[in-house]
């Protein structure tokens, strides 16, 4: 199966500027599950904004 970057990036949310595994979602997600993170696509949006990734913070933000 190709990468659909292209269709990736219309959908992405992450606001994160310059990086290189924007619509690359496996390696999006190997980088942050490495750091004990959540993708910065999957928060809502105003919690997206603060770039701030770990498993904790993204709990709260959707606990709200
Ligand atoms: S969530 Fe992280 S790895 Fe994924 S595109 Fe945004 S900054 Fe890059």
């Amino acid at each position: 199966m190709e990468c659909r970057k292209d269709e990736n990036l219309r959908e992405c949310t992450c606001t994160y500027p310059g990086c290189s595994r924007k619509g690359v979602c496996c390696e999006c997600i190997a980088h942050h599950r490495k750091n004990g993170e959540i993708p910065g696509g999957l928060f809502p949006l105003e919690a997206e904004k603060g770039y701030d990734r770990p498993v904790g913070t993204f709990i709260k933000a959707v606990s709200g």
